[in-house]
């Protein structure tokens, strides 16, 4: 009766057409672009913030645990309704969906978060600008999701993770209130609680409005794609260039069986006998370019690429790019299934790295492909796999153990760009010391007290039933 009660009041606020409640809408919500999956109590989707925190009271008056979703194209499982004690509703902000400014001036615009990435570069063309973080899901996943996740992208090299481009936000909290976090000012008033929401994934609220900063499109753009006749040779490319003090716009490694894969899906151009290619790209005025593109061939024709190619038209920039974007489509024809890990580790322990990640792989006989943000040091191995062979699933698990660790050990970190998630939650352990932890905790506690928002995400579960907050205990519980 009470959850019927709290539905009907839902319908109420948001209107039937986007309060799904039967058996098939739910199911369509149930997971994002991971493995994980759970049933949500119901799915609303508010198209305004006068919604939106009518909903956030609902649930606080209820006590039902919410779960902020955006495109749903996560790979950590961080819009999955998982809930310690009963499913969470999924809240989609996808109809929030304006770009309410764009000042020129400032170089800044102003998004609700349910804007799709790729639109604001669209919108901010004709002023010759551009928005510079690109996840290669970009034409799908919203502005809102990327602030969540700090998304990542193959042009973050140059110019720096979501974070670095989000000027203000804001956060409609799980109380209901709306705060405004940072601000168009080169300082902030107090702590920087922007820079602490973005990358909370979920788990302090909603970010209902963003303020991001907008980059001039360069005058002069050259890619160039190398072949290498060792992935070690490619990614000690990788370390030496950026050691020469050369910082390209994006630097992007693929090993021989991504290059397989993509030329048969999209013809891109790629060397099919090079065991691994870099595609690099440059941008900014003609002398700066010019000189950064002869460093990169100096340093290329060192470790004796085999191939070298330069796009100079947008045309061939599109084909070189569209290889290294495609991979998840091309993957279909690879495998029933794939494993996306991200990790992280030091550009100067690449190449180290990426043999121990062959051969843990190897280990546990499963096939895998290599595709990564090489110039940051973000490693993407995709673990191939057929969901229909018995015990597999365990197997791939442990490579990606495995892989966590080899990151770690090389002094390394858990994500580059997907978040934690669910699926690097307990990781965490390892990863920090446990005071470190406790002061997460203490963050999180105090930016959301009532423990509703997103729960199970993020942070490790808590130890025992005593160390949940409250408002997720049930009642007559005995503790
Ligand atoms: C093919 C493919 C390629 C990808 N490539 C990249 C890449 O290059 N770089 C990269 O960083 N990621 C990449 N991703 C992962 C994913 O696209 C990003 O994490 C993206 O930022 C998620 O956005 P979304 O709108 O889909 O968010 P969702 O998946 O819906 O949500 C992600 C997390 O953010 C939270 N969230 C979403 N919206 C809000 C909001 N408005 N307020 C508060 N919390 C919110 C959710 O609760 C969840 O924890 C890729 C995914 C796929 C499938």
């Amino acid at each position: 009766m009470e959850r019927q009660a709290f539905l009907d009041s839902l319908d109420s606020v948001v209107g039937t057409q986007y309060c799904h409640t039967r058996p098939y809408a739910r199911a369509l919500y149930r997971r994002d672009a991971s493995f994980f999956n759970a049933e949500p109590l119901a799915v609303v989707a508010p198209a305004s913030v006068e919604e939106l925190i009518a909903v956030v009271e609902l649930c606080r008056e209820h006590q039902v645990p919410f779960a902020p979703r955006g495109a749903g194209t996560g790979i950590a499982g961080g819009a999955v309704p998982v809930g310690p004690v009963q499913p969470p509703l999924v809240v989609s902000l996808a109809r929030m969906d304006r770009i309410l400014e764009i000042d020129p001036v400032q170089r800044i615009a102003w998004v609700e978060s349910g804007v799709v990435n790729t639109e604001l570069s669209v919108a901010a063309a004709p002023y010759g600008l551009r928005y510079a973080p690109d996840p290669s899901s970009q034409v799908a996943c919203t502005l809102g999701g990327n602030v969540a996740t700090n998304a990542g992208g193959a042009h973050c090299l140059a110019f720096g993770v979501t974070s670095n481009h989000v000027v203000a936000l804001e956060l409609v909290d799980a109380i209901g209130e709306q705060h405004l976090l940072g601000s168009l000012a080169p300082e902030h008033n107090g702590y920087d609680l922007r820079g602490v929401t973005v990358g909370s994934e979920g788990t302090f609220g909603f970010v209902t409005k963003v303020c991001l900063r907008l980059m001039p499109i360069p005058p002069v753009v050259t890619t160039l794609l190398f072949g290498f006749g060792s992935v070690r040779a490619a990614a000690q490319t990788v370390s030496d260039l950026i050691a020469s003090g050369c910082l390209p716009a994006a630097l992007e490694l693929m090993d021989r069986p991504a290059v397989m894969l993509v030329e048969e899906y999209c013809h891109a151009g790629y060397p099919t006998d090079a065991e691994a290619v870099l595609l690099a790209e440059f941008e900014g005025l003609a002398g700066e370019v010019a000189a950064s593109v002869a460093e990169t061939r100096r340093t290329a024709e060192r470790h004796d690429a085999s191939f070298a190619r330069a796009a100079d038209t947008a045309d061939e920039r599109a084909a070189l790019w569209r290889g290294r974007k495609g991979i998840a489509g091309a993957m279909a024809k690879a495998a029933p299934a794939y494993y996306l890990h991200d990790v992280v580790v030091p550009r100067s322990k690449l190449a180290d790295v990426m043999d121990d990640v062959i051969d843990i792989v190897g280990q546990k006989q499963l096939s895998i492909v290599n595709v990564h943000h090489a110039g940051d040091g973000n490693l993407h191995p995709l673990v191939l796999f057929d969901p229909g062979e018995n015990g597999v699933f365990d197997r791939v698990l442990a490579a990606g153990e495995g892989i966590v660790n080899a990151a770690l050990a090389a002094g390394g970190v858990l994500s580059g760009e997907h978040g934690i998630g669910i699926e690097k939650r307990d990781f965490l352990c390892t990863a920090m010391t446990e005071a470190d932890l406790d002061v997460q905790e203490r963050i999180r506690r105090a930016m959301e007290p009532t423990g509703l928002a997103n729960p199970h995400k993020v942070l490790p579960a808590p130890g025992s039933c005593g160390d949940a907050p409250p408002s997720l205990i049930p009642e007559g519980a005995w503790l």
